[in-house]
């Protein structure tokens, strides 16, 4: 640490979003030295702050996490899913969940249990994502799947230009209507590239809703 050859000292609050930087300058006829610098926490552990800031949650796992919350809006009770679709700068452009059309109640459509008529009335998580996006088009960009897209998902996602699909499981569901098989051999030939979800962190989204 330099010597303070004056006392004239020069105090300096530098303020962050989370942290008070204090810099203690003393200036000398021929050099400011900067004698100390000091980190102060505004308000909590100081060790915890630090590691909070260092540990956070890397893209891929924001936006899968974003595809998860996304399918808490199903209203489906056997199958949700979620998708999310971002650009080349890491924005997302668009998120959907399995529903059913406008126009239709979705609290008055029969959920029951092994009722194939759902199937022919549910659009899919993809297709809403798509559809729903707040882009002028698509082009180039990622989607991620809490499921592997169905085969009429993979085809809107081939015409509309997207170009990867980072999926959670390819896993059918009993409820799922997937045709993994066909989206798979559809994706190759149009070379759009596929590929499991390699999670750095595991994330838990659970609500609760408030008693009244
Ligand atoms: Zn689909």
């Amino acid at each position: 640490m330099p010597r303070i050859t004056r006392k004239k000292q020069i105090e300096l609050l530098i303020i962050s979003d989370s942290e008070v930087i204090t810099v203690t300058a003393a200036h000398t006829s021929s050099r400011l030295f900067l004698c100390c610098i000091q980190y102060t926490m505004a308000s909590g552990n100081e060790q915890n702050k630090s590691a909070n800031r260092l540990h956070v949650i890397d893209w891929q796992t924001y936006f899968m996490a974003s595809a998860f919350l996304a399918r808490h809006r199903s209203k489906d009770p056997h199958c949700q899913v979620g998708a999310c679709i971002v650009n080349d700068d890491n924005k997302i452009i668009g998120t959907g969940y399995n529903g059913l059309p406008m126009g239709f109640d979705d609290d008055e459509f029969l959920w029951a249990k092994r009722n194939e008529s759902k199937y022919a009335y549910v659009c899919h998580a993809v297709t809403n994502a798509i559809i729903f996006r707040n882009t002028s088009n698509v082009k180039g960009c990622t989607i991620y799947v809490t499921l592997f897209p169905s085969n009429e998902c993979a085809k809107l996602i081939i015409q509309s230009g997207i170009k990867k699909v980072i999926y959670f499981t390819d896993v059918k569901n009993e409820g799922a209507d997937l045709n993994a098989e066909a989206s798979k051999r559809m994706f190759e030939a149009a070379n759009v590239e596929y590929k499991q979800y390699e999670a750095t962190y595991d994330f838990q989204l659970t609500f609760v809703k408030r008693q009244a």
